[in-house]
C-alpha cells in the first residue's frame, strides 16, 4: 500500500512537471516572438529614417536582417540580400496585404528546416510602398531542443525531491493504519482520520472475537481432556484391579459395573464434545421442515417416563398440536436436554410438567415449557449455565450421567432456530425453561 501511495505521488508530481515546464516553454517562445517583432519594427523606423541606403544595407546585412521594399502592386523594388529583380510578385503575401489594409502587418513563416522559423514584420511607409523587415531566429521546436537538457535535469531534481517528500507523506498518511494493526487490544476507537473510525471499530470487534473464539475454543479443549481423564483413570483402576487377580468374584463383578458406567460416561461425553464441534463448525443452513412440536414432546415424554419413574418422579406433558418450522432431531435434542434436566435435578416425589401451546391465536409464537419443582438453580448461577461444562453441583450433574455441555448445546440449536429460551428458577423451589419459538 505505502509503494502504491508512493509511487502515485511520485507520477502525479512528474506529471505536473512536465506539464508546467511544457506551458513555461510556450509561453517563454511567445515573449520571444513579440520581443523579435518589436525588435524588428524598431529596424522598419530606423530605415525609414536612413540617409544613405548602401552604408546601412550593408550594415543590416551584416546582422543578419533583411530588408525588402514592395510597390503597390506587389513588385519587390529593392532587397538588401538577394536580386531583387529575380523576385516574384510579393502582393499575395499575407503581411503586405495586411501593411496595404492597415498600415502593418506581421508574420512567422518556417524555414524549410524545423529549427528555423522567419519572422516578418511589414510597414506602410509615407511614399506608398511597403518596407519589410525580416529576420530568421530559432523555432519553437529548436528552443524547446536547446532546453531539453536542462529542462531534463530539472525535472531529475524535481522527481527525486518529489520521491523524499513522497516517502515522507506516505508515512504520516499510513501511520494511524500501522498503529491501529499494531495495537488492535487497544479499547478505543480514536483515530486522525474520521473516516476510519467505522472501519477500525469493525475491525476491532472482528479482531475481539476471533480472541474469544480461540480462547473458548483453548478452554474447551482443556475441559475436555478433563473431564476424559477421570473416567478414563476409574476404568484403568478397576482393570488393574482385575489383572492382579486378587479381587473376589463379588469384586470381579464390582469392578466390570464401574468400567461400563465410566465407559458410558465417556461414551457421552465424547457425544456431546462431538455434537458441539459439529454445531460450531456447520455454518450453513439447517434444514428445515414443519413439524408438530406436541408430538416430539409427546415421544420425548414416552421416552422418558421410566427414568422419572425410577427417581420418583411424575412426568406429564399437556398442550396441544402446534407446529413450528425446524430440524427433527435438532428439536429432539432439544426436548430431551430439557426434560432430562428436570428430572435429574429434581427430588423424588416431585414432578416435571411439559406444555406446548401457541402465545394467543394460532399465527403467534409457539412456547415450550419444562416446569419442575426440583432443586433449582440458585440466582448467581442463573447466568452462567449455559458456558459449556459449567455445572451447579458437579458431583449430582456426574452421578446423574450429566456432562456439563447439554444447555450449551440447547442454546446452539436454539440460535439456529431463532428460538428465545428464558430460565426462572428459585433455589429449593424449581426451574421453569420457556423457550418461545417464532411463528411458522
Ligand atoms: P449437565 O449435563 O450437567 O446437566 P447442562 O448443561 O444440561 O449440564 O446443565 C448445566 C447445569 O445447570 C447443570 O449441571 C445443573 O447444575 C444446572 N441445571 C440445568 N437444568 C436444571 C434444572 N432443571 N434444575 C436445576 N438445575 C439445573
Amino acid at each position: 500500500m505505502k509503494k502504491k501511495i508512493n509511487r502515485m505521488l511520485v507520477a502525479i508530481a512528474s506529471l505536473a512537471i512536465m506539464f508546467t515546464m511544457l506551458l513555461i516553454t510556450v509561453v517563454y517562445y511567445d515573449l520571444l516572438k513579440r520581443q523579435v517583432m518589436e525588435d524588428l519594427r524598431a529596424h522598419a523606423a530606423l530605415y525609414a529614417a536612413r540617409e544613405s541606403d548602401e552604408m546601412v544595407s550593408e550594415q543590416y546585412e551584416q546582422r543578419g536582417i533583411r530588408i525588402t521594399v514592395i510597390d503597390r502592386n506587389g513588385k519587390v523594388i529593392f532587397d538588401n540580400e538577394v536580386d531583387y529583380q529575380s523576385l516574384e510578385n510579393h502582393g499575395q503575401r499575407p503581411e503586405i496585404q495586411d501593411a496595404f489594409s492597415d498600415g502593418e502587418g506581421w508574420i512567422v513563416r518556417r524555414s524549410e528546416t524545423l529549427d528555423k522559423s522567419t519572422f516578418y514584420y511589414a510597414v506602410l511607409m509615407e511614399e506608398g510602398v511597403v518596407l519589410r523587415v525580416a529576420k530568421d531566429a530559432g523555432s519553437i521546436y529548436s528552443i524547446f531542443a536547446r532546453v531539453l537538457p536542462s529542462l531534463f535535469f530539472i525535472l531529475a531534481l524535481l522527481v527525486a525531491v518529489s520521491a523524499v517528500l513522497a516517502r515522507f507523506l506516505t508515512r504520516k498518511l499510513i501511520r494511524p493504519v500501522e498503529q491501529l494493526a499494531a495495537n488492535l487490544d487497544a479499547h478505543n476507537d480514536k483515530t486522525d482520520y474520521e473516516e476510519l473510525a467505522p472501519f477500525i471499530s469493525m475491525i476491532r470487534s472482528q479482531h475481539q472475537d476471533i480472541v474469544k473464539n480461540a480462547k473458548m475454543r483453548q478452554e474447551f479443549t482443556a475441559n475436555v481432556s478433563h473431564e476424559l481423564k477421570t473416567p478414563l483413570t476409574s476404568i484403568s483402576g478397576y482393570a488393574e484391579l482385575i489383572e492382579t487377580g486378587i479381587a473376589s468374584e463379588e469384586d470381579v463383578q464390582r469392578f466390570a459395573k464401574g468400567i461400563r458406567k465410566n465407559a458410558n460416561r465417556l461414551l457421552t461425553l465424547i457425544n456431546d464434545t462431538i455434537r458441539l464441534s459439529e454445531l460450531d463448525s456447520s455454518e450453513d443452513e439447517i434444514v428445515t421442515e414443519s413439524l408438530d412440536l406436541y408430538e416430539l414432546a409427546a415421544s420425548c415424554v414416552d421416552m422418558l417416563t421410566v427414568n422419572a419413574e425410577k427417581l420418583g418422579v411424575d412426568l406429564h406433558l399437556q398442550g396441544e398440536t402446534c407446529y413450528v418450522k425446524g430440524n427433527r432431531q435438532m428439536l429432539e435434542e432439544v426436548l430431551y436436554n430439557l426434560c432430562d434436566n428436570a428430572i435429574r435435578y429434581n427430588n423424588a416425589g416431585g414432578s416435571v410438567e411439559v406444555s406446548v401451546y401457541p402465545e394467543g391465536d394460532t399465527q403467534s409464537p409457539v412456547i415450550l415449557r419444562v416446569k419442575d419443582t426440583g432443586i433449582g438453580i440458585p440466582k448467581e448461577h442463573q447466568e452462567r449455565i449455559f458456558e459449556r461444562f459449567y455445572r451447579v453441583d458437579k458431583s449430582r450433574s456426574k452421578s446423574t450421567g450429566g456432562t456439563g455441555l447439554g444447555l450449551a448445546i440447547v442454546k446452539h440449536i436454539l440460535a439456529r432456530h431463532n428460538a428465545r429460551i428464558e430460565i426462572v428458577s428459585e433455589a429449593g423451589r424449581g426451574t421453569e425453561v420457556t423457550v418461545t419459538f417464532l411463528a411458522l
